[in-house]
C-alpha cells in the first residue's frame, strides 16, 4: 500500500468534486463554517438513522425552531410530537436537555466540554468539533469503521478492532481541514465503500486500500455473528368515542418511547399478556398483527378495537384524534390500523348495540 499520508489530501480532493448536498453542511471550501446547532441537531438526529430519513426532519426542526435558544424554549410535548417517527426517543428528551444547557452556556468548543452536554457521545463530540470549529478531532462512526477496516485490511472482528480502527482514523486525520476530511470519509462510506460491494472502481483510494489489492474488500469489517432476537409481545386498545375522541396515554417518561403519546395497552413481554382492557366494551380483536423492530427485540401487539358512546376508562384519556406522524411508529401502525377498522367495523356495531351483549374476547 502506499504512504497513508497520500490519502487525506486524496480524499480531500475527491470530496471538494463529490460532496452530498446536505441541509446542514457548508460546501467544502466555502470560507464559513457549519452552524454548531446545525451540526448537532444533524448528528443527534442521524444516530441510527439514515439521511433521507433525517433530512425533512431537519428541515421541520429549523423551519420551526430555528436556533438552539428557540428549540430550549419549546414545549417537550411539541418537540417529542415533531421527533415522532424517528425512533429512539430517548434522543429527544436529550435534545431538548442539551439544547436548554447550551442556550444558557453556548455550544462548547472542543471535544472534553462537548461531550458533557446531554445525549452527546464521542462521536457526536468529535463530529461537532471538527465540523463545527476546525478542531482536529478524530471523527469514527459505523461508515468510517468499514472504510478503515478496509483500508488497512484489518481482519479481526467488530467490536473487538473497534480501538484500533480508531487509532488507523486518528493517523490519518490531519490538523487542516479535519471537519471536511471527516464528511469526506462519511460520504465515501455512505456512496462509495459501501456495506456489501463497495464500488471499488470510483475509489479515489483504491491505490492505498490494503483490502482491495489483497481481493477481501467485500469481506470487511469482519463481525461476530450476532444473537437472534428475542420476539415480546403485547395488545394495545384502540377505542374510539362517537365524537372522535381516541383513547390515549403519555408513556411514562423513561424507558422505551419514554414521554411518548401512544394507545393504552398491556406490557410487552415473552410470554403474551392476558387480554385485559382499559374499560368494558364490544372489543373487536384485529385479525392480523401490529410488527416492529427494535434495537434489542421485535414486537408483536395484538389490536383491539371498540367505540363507544361513553366510557370511564381506567388508563389514559379521551383526547382530539392526533396527527398520527405524531406518535412513535409501533404506535402510528397501530392507531391507522384502529383507525381503519373503526371506520369499516365498529359503526355497524355501534349501531346493532342494543341488540349486541358487550363481549370480551378472553
Ligand atoms: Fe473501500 Fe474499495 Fe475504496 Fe478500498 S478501494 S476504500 S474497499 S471502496
Amino acid at each position: 500500500m502506499r504512504k497513508a499520508a497520500e490519502i487525506s489530501p486524496k480524499l480531500l480532493q475527491w470530496y471538494d468534486a463529490n460532496a452530498r448536498e446536505l441541509p446542514w453542511r457548508v460546501p467544502p471550501n466555502e470560507p464559513r463554517r457549519a452552524n454548531p446547532y446545525h451540526v448537532w441537531l444533524s448528528e443527534i438526529m442521524l444516530q441510527q438513522t439514515t439521511v433521507t430519513a433525517v433530512k425533512p426532519y431537519f428541515e421541520a426542526f429549523t423551519t420551526r425552531w430555528p436556533d438552539v435558544a428557540a428549540l430550549a424554549a419549546a414545549k417537550d410535548e411539541d418537540v417529542l410530537a415533531a421527533w415522532a417517527g424517528l425512533g429512539y426517543y430517548a434522543r429527544a428528551r436529550n435534545l431538548l436537555k442539551c439544547a436548554r444547557v447550551v442556550a444558557v452556556c453556548g455550544f462548547p468548543k472542543d471535544e472534553a466540554g462537548l461531550l458533557a452536554l446531554p445525549g452527546v457521545g464521542p462521536y457526536t463530540a468529535a463530529a461537532i468539533a471538527a465540523i463545527a470549529y476546525g478542531a482536529s478531532a478524530v471523527v469514527v462512526d459505523g461508515n468510517i469503521e468499514r472504510v478503515m477496516a478496509r483500508l488497512f485490511n484489518e481482519r479481526e472482528a467488530l467490536p473487538a478492532v473497534k480501538p484500533k480502527l480508531k487509532k488507523r482514523a486518528a493517523a490519518l486525520t490531519p490538523q487542516k481541514r479535519a471537519g471536511d476530511h471527516a464528511q469526506a470519509l462519511m460520504d465515501l462510506g455512505a456512496t462509495i465503500c459501501i456495506p456489501k460491494a463497495p464500488r471499488c472502481a470510483g475509489c479515489p483510494l483504491q491505490a492505498n486500500c490494503a483490502a482491495y489489492n489483497a481481493g477481501v474488500a467485500a469481506e470487511l469489517p469482519k463481525r461476530l455473528a450476532k444473537k437472534p432476537k428475542p420476539t415480546r409481545r403485547g395488545i394495545a386498545y384502540f377505542a374510539q368515542r362517537v365524537d372522535g375522541h381516541v383513547l390515549l396515554e403519555t408513556r411514562p417518561p423513561r424507558g422505551l418511547l419514554g414521554g411518548m403519546l401512544g394507545l393504552v395497552g398491556s406490557e410487552w413481554a415473552e410470554d403474551a399478556p392476558a387480554f385485559d382492557p382499559p374499560f368494558a366494551a364490544n372489543w373487536q380483536k384485529y385479525s392480523g398483527e401490529i410488527t416492529h423492530v427494535f434495537t434489542h427485540f421485535n414486537l408483536i401487539l395484538t389490536l383491539y378495537v371498540a367505540q363507544v358512546k361513553a366510557a370511564n376508562p381506567r388508563a389514559g384519556s379521551f383526547q382530539p384524534a392526533p396527527a398520527p406522524s405524531s406518535l412513535p411508529s409501533i404506535m402510528r401502525k397501530a392507531y391507522e390500523a384502529g383507525f381503519l377498522i373503526c371506520s369499516i367495523e365498529c359503526g355497524a356495531e355501534l349501531s346493532n348495540s342494543g341488540k349486541k351483549q358487550e363481549q370480551n374476547d378472553r
